[in-house]
């Protein structure tokens, strides 16, 4: 029986996951080694009861006594917090997801590469944190890592077979998000309800929010640059906002392959859950005639200038993606949670990258978690240093 691993189960992505794995045959298909959630204790105790899981962890050592009494009487053996989450990952397993949100599926997944196996790539926050110690690390135990996110699951299966010399251009596309269209002036003062609004994915709340500031999109040309080594003025954003087709590689012969589906995460984590084979999956069936037009437009950088910010990060390269990933995540918390506007969040991570590269806190010979952990810390006191400023403004 295949071993399996879901971190960050009870999330979007988690939940896409355990469906396919309940589809495909749950306890009785896969011996399920760990599940991870954070404060949805309900749900991460049904679904360890479910498949059966030798041991479940919550984020938060608070919450260990209400997992306990929710597993009692089952064989799954109960657990808390972030040191807990990471002995979890270095338990054996031949395939493990990796969903958490935000940094702190950073150390995780690095233990599941330790241990060698497949781990399926949703937490982009580990690539652009870490991306050279994450593809070190796989190397290094013989670990693969396949790629979870829509665009970049697209990008793998386009170049499937293909060498990776012929390869001339990358094209990434985005949605747009829900504020696609609307001009800047509006923006400054868009709400959080406002952005968490996806016209076409249903994600978590930090994805959404980073879709609609097109933050997302500079993950994601980070993440590519990381995870498929190509120069970054060789990857392109084009926005699409039916959502159809998820990404595009172009060869040096001036073809141009790309992966069209649904807007349905289970495409993507089917696809690392069974690769290198295809197994029958529950998407719906494309009816292009029914879609009728595929739009495609040059996103405008003036009001989504984290695409800007993205490629001076891939250019710096080293732990500029740490900063810039810890900056963006404080500078979201700040937006959700009221303190500075929509367009706020761009400028305080402008703000911290042109501190941090002034000094020496970048500039770098190692590359370790530790390293990368030090200068998540900075880049997080320094946007809260940018955004207690930003706040005096008013
Ligand atoms: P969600 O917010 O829906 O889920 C996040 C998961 O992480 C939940 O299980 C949550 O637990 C858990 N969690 C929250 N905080 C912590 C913490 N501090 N430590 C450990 N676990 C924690 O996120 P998504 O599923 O949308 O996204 C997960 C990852 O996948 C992100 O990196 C995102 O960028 C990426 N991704 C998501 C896509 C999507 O369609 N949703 C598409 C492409 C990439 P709980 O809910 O129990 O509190
Ligand atoms: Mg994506």
């Amino acid at each position: 029986m295949r071993r399996i691993s879901v971190f960050g189960a009870t999330g979007s992505i988690g939940v896409n996951t355990v469906d396919l794995l309940r589809r495909q045959g749950g306890a009785e298909t896969f011996d399920v080694v760990a599940l991870s959630g954070g404060r949805n204790i309900a749900l991460l105790a049904e679904q360890a009861r479910e498949l059966r899981a030798d041991i479940a962890v919550t984020a938060f050592p608070e919450l260990l006594a209400e997992l306990r009494a929710a597993l009692a009487g089952s064989d799954t053996l109960a657990a808390a917090g972030p040191a807990a989450i990471a002995e979890a990952a270095a338990r054996p397993s031949d395939w493990t997801m990796s969903a958490i949100v935000g940094a702190a599926g950073l150390a995780p997944g690095l233990a599941a590469l330790g241990r060698g196996g497949t781990l399926a790539l949703a937490n982009k926050e580990s690539m652009v944190a870490a991306g050279p110690l994450m593809l070190t690390e796989a190397a290094r135990n013989k670990a693969r890592i396949l790629p979870v996110d829509s665009e970049h699951s697209a990008i793998f299966q386009a170049m499937n077979g293909e060498e990776k010399r012929v390869v001339e251009r990358i094209i990434l596309t985005a949605s747009g998000g829900p504020f696609r269209d609307w001009p800047l002036e509006k923006l400054r003062d868009a709400t959080p309800a406002e952005a968490v609004r996806h016209p076409n994915w249903n994600m978590g709340a930090r994805i959404s929010v980073d879709s609609a500031s097109m933050f997302n999109k500079a993950m994601e040309l980070i993440e590519t640059k990381e995870f498929f080594g190509v120069p970054p003025e060789q990857i392109e954003v084009l926005v699409h906002p039916q959502s159809i087709v998820h990404s595009l590689v172009g060869f040096v012969d001036g073809a141009l392959l790309a992966h069209l589906g649904p807007p349905d995460m289970r495409g993507a984590i089917g696809y690392a859950l069974n690769w290198p084979r295809r197994s029958p999956g529950p998407l719906e069936r494309l009816d292009l005639g029914a879609v009728g037009r595929l739009d495609f437009s040059p996103p405008d950088e003036r009001r989504f200038p984290a695409l800007a910010l993205a490629r001076a990060v891939m250019r710096a390269g080293g732990l500029n993606g740490a900063a810039f990933n810890a900056a963006k995540e404080v500078a979201l918390d700040g937006f959700l949670a009221g303190k500075i506007g929509f367009l706020d969040m761009a400028g305080i991570v402008e703000t911290v990258l042109e501190k941090m590269n002034s000094g020496d806190d970048l500039k770098i010979t190692t590359f370790d978690l530790d390293r990368v952990l030090e200068v998540d810390r900075l880049a997080r006191q320094a946007g809260k240093d940018a955004m207690a400023r930003v706040k005096n403004r008013f």
